[in-house]
């Protein structure tokens, strides 16, 4: 039988979560000393582990037929693959940042200027976006101290909490993209791939919701009970079921992560009472 092969990052900000998100997936790995690749039990997969570099073209090539990259890769590379979903982890941005104590009007300050980057295609484009034209110096590692070292005057690298610029007396000044997790696909997958590929990105899909939503029950006093079902829409509608105590329902349903304390808030001013809030192990959707 045939068996879809996924590239992941061998070792780096990518690998732990992806392959978590594999597990929670149903997918386990008989990998016992993290070899170059890996086969999973009961399901056609089989994992190969890669620099995040390499990827991209090795799922053009169909060396493997899916991978899991940021997108910054993804869009650096430009190989001709499809991003066919979005994981929400290792989120980052790509950014120019100038030495703190100069001053700074907008993009076109930049003209002229020389930056250093482990990314020029992705400069390129957005210099090339706003008119501006200046000099891409190219460094595969260790950009941050470019300005410093006199190599550069300005860098263009991924920002994610910004310590690092301030520690090596940078400013932020402009954002050119927001990266995340994607998995990427080959264009000329066939139809077994595809079934399998299918069938995984359900299961992620169900993990990744599940991980955003939480499971809610609570009382609520029947007078209430509209406003309080209204701001709890759940999967379809919210379960309600009397209390023994008259005057009173219990009401389960399913609650986003993301408007969690705002909704919290509002149903305790309506009068509820007992709210218990509990993980979702997985969400079919
Ligand atoms: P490799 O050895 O595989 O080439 P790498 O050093 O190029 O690894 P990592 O630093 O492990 O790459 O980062 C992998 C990806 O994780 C990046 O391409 C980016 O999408 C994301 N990333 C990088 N830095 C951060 C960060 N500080 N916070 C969140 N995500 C990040
Ligand atoms: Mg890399």
């Amino acid at each position: 039988m045939e068996k879809i092969r996924i590239a992941i990052q061998k070792s780096g900000r990518l690998s732990e979560k992806s392959l978590s998100l594999l597990k929670e997936a149903g997918i386990s790995l008989d990998n016992g000393s993290r070899k170059l690749r890996s086969e999973a039990r009961f399901f056609p997969l089989e994992v190969i582990f890669l620099r995040d570099d390499d990827i991209p073209q090795y799922v053009e090539d169909g060396v493997a037929h899916i991978g899991i990259v940021g997108e910054n890769e993804y869009a650096e590379k430009a190989c001709e693959v499809d991003l066919i979903e979005r994981l929400g982890y290792s989120r980052c941005k790509l950014s120019i940042a100038i030495p703190k104590s100069e001053s700074y009007r907008g993009v076109e300050d930049l003209e002229g200027k020389r930056i250093a980057t482990s990314y020029p295609v992705i400069l390129k484009n957005f210099l090339a976006e706003h008119g501006v034209s200046a000099d891409i110096h190219f460094l595969s590692g260790s950009v941050e101290i470019a300005p410093s070292i006199g190599v550069a005057d300005a860098i263009f690298d991924i920002v994610s909490s910004g310590s690092t610029l301030i520690s090596n007396g940078l400013k932020e000044v402009e954002v050119a993209m927001k990266s995340e997790a994607v998995v990427i696909a080959n264009r000329d997958l066939d139809d077994d791939i595809q079934a399998i590929l299918a069938k995984l990105l359900f299961r992620i899909r169900s993990v990744m919701a599940a991980s955003s939503n939480k499971y809610i029950l609570l009382n609520a006093p029947n007078d209430k009970l509209q406003e309080i079902i209204s701001l709890l829409p759940g999967m379809k509608s919210p379960t309600v079921m009397p209390l023994a105590e008259e005057g009173w329902s219990s009401v389960h349903s399913v609650l986003r992560e993301s408007t969690f304390w705002e909704v919290i808030d509002r149903l305790k001013e309506l009068g509820a009472q007992g709210i218990l809030v509990i993980p979702i192990e997985k969400m079919i959707v």
